[in-house]
């Protein structure tokens, strides 16, 4: 594929006139213009498979037919957003989330987005525990805004260090190469309990809450053992401490074996609070914070801002939801994601470049590092997705060192295409690991 120039000149426009910060894939950029099913077009007519959905937005299918008429049918009736009028949509969706939510007394309040809604429970777990003491997990990603900043575990990913809540981060994520990660699941488990509990110790004081994202997204799909969170539940609850999954990027059914990413750690109960967002909204801009009506109820407020929750956003996200349970999308994620699985084990056996194959359903990371190292190889994963894409791939990379490729699919995603995508895959792992 090649690049005529057009998209050349747009990423020039966009550099002049966009932060320098805004950053974007690839040394050509593309234009994404259309998209349907699992595939999308750049303006210059090239086809991609979607392995990345935009960063996950793309829960179910591209322009998929009930949501592209459940919206255009609510643009030609109003465009509006308010919190102050009655909102069927609104209401509808807000009882269909509270219902699959697994939270006793919920209530939902939405929001425009995945950092928004974070900011939300912040909100609410620090008012309702009269405390602006919080714990993040290391290398973490909750959103960029001045608070979501706050509780994320990276500094690399963070333009300030200053802070509207005092952050203590705590161990629950294994990054290769600390002494943590060679631990067994039960001994890394205990450790992080350890630590938590130690943490509690030094901090004396009233603890408003924990947050914590299942599989961490942007760290690189870091999956922690399974139960992890019942065990931190148990001692949070000892101190009335609240437990905020942000399953902006776990939730939907996305990991395959459950809804909510939580679910692989609800021994002890559900979370107090769930955040979400991206998928839901198929692409339109819907997220929101689902917490019981004593938490939610914390905060004194008429409403939080005019957007969120608008009958369009709505609108769209009940279409989608309601497409992905009658189609049993969490259920064609946990085989569909199994063939991919199986298709990146393998060839992690023969690259030994590839450290790591990873994740759950369709959220798969795949790590690389320098053979004979072990150093994370940053370079080699931009190599991979340079590759993927000229031979017609999208996917994502993240990582706290830049070298995890990230694949998250459509839920939709079908057998064939997934051996496709596979095989362009490690066409371009291959190419990556023969590079001088
Ligand atoms: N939480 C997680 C786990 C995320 O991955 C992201 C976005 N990558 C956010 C929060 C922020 O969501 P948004 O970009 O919709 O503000």
């Amino acid at each position: 594929m090649t690049d005529t120039g057009t998209h050349t000149e747009l990423a020039k426009r966009r550099k002049a006139v966009l932060p320098d910060w805004v950053a974007t894939y690839y040394q050509d950029p593309i234009d994404i213009e259309r998209g349907e099913g699992r595939h999308v077009w750049d303006a210059e007519g090239n086809r991609y498979l979607d392995f990345f959905g935009g960063i996950l937005t793309t829960m179910t299918a591209h322009a998929l037919p009930e949501v592209t008429a459940a919206v255009s049918e609510q643009a030609g009736r109003i465009l509006h957003s308010s919190t102050l009028y009655l909102n069927r949509l609104m209401v509808e969706l807000a009882e269909r989330v509270a219902e699959l939510s697994g939270i006793e007394d919920p209530r939902v309040f939405f929001t425009s987005s995945g950092t928004e809604a974070n900011d939300t429970a912040l909100l609410l777990a620090t008012g309702h525990r009269a405390s602006n003491q919080v714990l993040a997990l290391r290398n973490s990603y909750h959103g960029r805004s001045f608070s979501a900043l706050a509780i994320t575990g990276n500094r690399a990913w963070s333009p300030t260090s200053l802070s509207p809540v005092q952050t203590t981060y705590v161990h629950g994520s294994r990054r290769r190469g600390t002494a943590l990660a060679e631990l067994s699941d039960a001994d890394f488990t205990a450790a992080c309990v350890d630590d938590l509990e130690d943490v509690l110790g030094q901090l004396h004081g009233n603890v408003a809450c924990l947050i914590a994202e299942p599989i961490q997204g942007v760290g690189g799909f870091a999956v922690p053992p399974d139960g992890l969170f019942a065990r931190f539940k148990e001692v949070l609850d000892r101190h009335g401490i609240l437990w905020i999954s942000d399953e902006v990027q776990t939730g939907w059914g996305r990991t395959g074996e459950h809804f909510w990413g939580w679910q692989a750690h609800g021994d002890s109960g559900p979370p107090d609070i769930v955040t979400f967002a991206k998928g839901l909204g198929n692409g339109l801009s819907i997220g929101g914070v689902i917490a019981s009506a004593e938490v939610m109820n914390s905060v004194k407020a008429s409403s939080l801002s005019t957007f969120g929750g608008s009958p369009i956003t709505t609108a769209g996200a009940l279409a989608n939801l309601n497409h992905l349970l009658a189609h049993d999308l969490q259920g064609n994620a946990q085989r569909v994601g199994a063939v991919l699985r199986a298709e990146l084990d393998d060839a992690r056996l023969r690259l030994p470049h590839v450290s790591d194959v990873r994740g759950k359903g369709l959220m798969i990371g795949v790590e690389l590092v320098r053979p004979g190292t072990g150093e994370p190889d940053a370079a080699a994963a931009t190599a991979v997705l340079e590759h993927t894409k000229s031979a017609g791939l999208l996917i994502g990379k993240g990582g706290l060192d830049g070298n995890v490729l990230r694949i998250a699919p459509p839920l939709s995603l079908t057998e064939p295409e997934a051996r496709e995508g596979a095989a362009i895959l490690v066409d371009a792992l291959t190419r990556a690991g023969e590079r001088s």
